[in-house]
């Protein structure tokens, strides 16, 4: 998963094409066809797809169940800019994947359908997840963040290197702010704002049993509370401060279906942090331990 630096303006000579990507034009995007194949897909031809922010709020809202609302989401056209981008990386490829099939399209949710803990990042990483399809899968930060939770029961395996290679979380969900990887890992406030309806609907289907919400870095964590504002749940005012291991109690009604929920902060295990030693093994196990006994 992406840096989780403060995502304000883009560079004015990041490289985002104006047009899709060579070869590719709106009616056949670069990604994966859904329905073709690709290990744990969860689109079909049929998924309508949001073309707009309209969209996103329309069909976030009337998804019936969290397999439909992934689908959805993960044929989702609606950022513009994010679409481009995230073809034209499916297209360019880095020059180490050349021989690989990117994805190439939003990374839906994934892990346990009833988890107890959910796991908060920023955006897919361009040749990580926007490659692989899988949240969080195929780059460093993912590699340091599936060991961490092998390390504390919450995985049952300590890599998660492509989709279909038979890990599977326990108890767990990972998501992020945004869906599609964003150039520079810094999405605008308004792709932020159009995406939000699907992590808003997320959290509806997921009430009755989270406990507990890691949020990987300053910006996750930031996201977070607005949405958990609109599902009528009182956020504390001032909000509070991020910081590693940071945690907050957040009483809830049963609008949401469970009595308390516990926001956790964690440095994001991005290769700056983790080469810097911002964030170390024993850190992030830390917070994965303690969101594990807060779940049970
Ligand atoms: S960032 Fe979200 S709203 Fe924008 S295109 Fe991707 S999935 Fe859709």
């Amino acid at each position: 998963m992406s840096e989780p630096t403060a995502p304000k303006s883009l560079a004015p000579d990041t490289p985002v094409p104006d047009k899709p990507a060579p070869g590719t034009n709106p009616e056949r995007p670069a990604g994966v066809r859904p329905g073709s194949g690709w290990p744990e897909d969860p689109a079909t031809p049929d998924t309508p797809v949001a073309a707009n922010a309209g969209h996103v709020r329309a069909l976030a809202a009337d998804a019936d169940s969290l397999a439909e609302l992934a689908a959805r989401e993960s044929v989702c056209r609606a950022c513009p800019r994010l679409v481009r981008w995230r073809e034209h990386v499916a297209v360019s490829k880095r020059r180490s994947f050349q021989a690989d099939t990117y994805w190439g399209r939003p990374l839906p949710s994934w892990g346990d359908d009833r988890p107890s803990i959910l796991i908060l990042g920023l955006a897919p990483a361009a040749h990580g997840g926007n490659r692989t399809g899988r949240m969080f899968t195929g780059d460093r930060s993912g590699d340091f963040l599936f060991a961490s939770l092998w390390r504390c029961g919450l995985a049952t395996q300590p890599t998660s290197t492509a989709a279909g290679d038979g890990e599977r979380l326990i108890s767990v969900r990972l998501t992020a702010v945004v869906r599609c990887a964003p150039p520079e890992n810094k999405p605008l406030p308004v792709e932020r704002d159009t995406c939000a309806p699907w992590l808003a609907r997320e959290l509806k289907f997921l009430g009755s049993d989270l406990r507990v919400i890691v949020c990987l870095g300053h910006y996750a964590w930031m996201a977070l509370w607005p949405q958990l504002a609109s599902l009528g749940i009182q956020v504390p005012r001032p909000r509070p401060a991020f910081g590693h291991a940071v945690e907050v109690n957040v009483p809830v009604s049963e609008t949401v279906g469970t009595t308390s929920i516990t926001v956790l902060g964690s440095y994001h295990p991005s290769q700056q942090n983790t080469f810097t030693g911002r964030v170390t093994e024993s850190m992030l196990d830390a917070v994965f331990g303690r969101a594990r006994a807060l779940a049970s």
